[in-house]
């Protein structure tokens, strides 16, 4: 049985940190998205475009922690990052200084030129995939349309070289909408070679709107284990008590979470919503 897990590059890392170091920042560049997810936590809309932050407060960033051995950035929003202006001339930043970028994207404004430039720069990527029919994932983001360009994307991405799960992940946000579609995600990004990410929503945010898309206590945990007997038959080990399923969620020990007024913390929580 095979412990080690599918990973996604710069997102995860399995190796002991034993001298205490920072290996990941998670950094929040803009507020603005282009769809409108009801479990969103930040509440993103197509406001606030002007706010980001500026480049130079990147590079700062990682100049400072570089030498507390800085791998990767991860660009985490609280909107989505393919809206950051600066995003490109950050990936070219980080290219030259070996750091290994992370975008976590909601995919709808991936075209093939997109996806290639970010090959090109080495980025992974973890997208938005809610649901197998993509009607879920256009109720989940509130806009039409939405399920069939993340499905799109998705088949761009790997149609030029995203191939494999360590540089391609989906994220899927667990609803009662959605569960239902779980399994079946779960066994796709199996198959396929792409790193799972899968998620419950919060009672936080615009999600505060719609509590018939909370999940029942318990439900969460129950699918945990059908997706871990699922593995087993793949061949893969992991406990369903862990909070992710079949991701050690050790990144609170090795990861420190930016926002965008500057404020620093550990990751205690796992933010990721895009
Ligand atoms: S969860 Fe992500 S993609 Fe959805 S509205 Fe919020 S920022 Fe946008």
């Amino acid at each position: 049985m095979n412990t080690n897990l599918p990973s996604l590059e710069g997102y995860l890392f399995s190796d002991q940190n034993e001298n205490d170091e920072m290996w990941s920042l998670r950094l929040e560049t803009n507020e603005n998205c282009n769809i409108l997810c009801k479990y969103c936590y930040a509440s993103a809309t197509s406001r606030n475009k002007d706010k980001f932050i500026d480049l130079n407060t990147v590079k700062k960033r990682v100049e400072q922690a570089i030498p507390l051995g800085l791998r990767s950035v991860i660009f985490i929003g609280p909107g989505e990052p393919l809206l950051y202006p600066k995003l490109f001339e950050a990936l070219e930043y980080l290219k030259t200084v070996q750091i290994i970028p992370v975008i976590i994207t909601n995919g709808t404004l991936i075209t093939e030129e997109i996806g290639k430039k970010l090959l090109a720069l080495n980025v992974s990527i973890l997208m938005k995939y809610d649901g197998m029919n993509p009607d879920t994932q256009d109720y989940l983001a509130g806009k039409k349309g939405t399920g069939k360009k993340i499905h799109h994307a998705l088949s761009i991405l790997q149609k030029i070289g995203y191939e494999n799960e360590q540089k391609l992940g989906l994220s899927f946000v667990t609803t009662n909408k959605n569960i239902s579609e779980a399994s079946d995600f779960w066994l796709f990004c199996r198959k396929n070679n792409i790193f799972p990410n899968m998620e419950q929503i919060g009672d936080e945010g615009r999600a505060k709107e719609y509590e018939d898309l909370l999940l029942d206590s318990g439900s969460f945990f129950q699918l945990k284990q059908k997706l871990s007997e699922m593995d087993k038959e793949l061949g893969y080990s992991w406990d369903p008590s862990m909070p992710l399923p079949g991701i050690g969620c050790n990144q609170f020990l090795y990861s420190c979470y930016v926002s965008m007024k500057n404020k620093m913390g550990a990751v205690t929580l796992l933010r990721q919503r895009s």
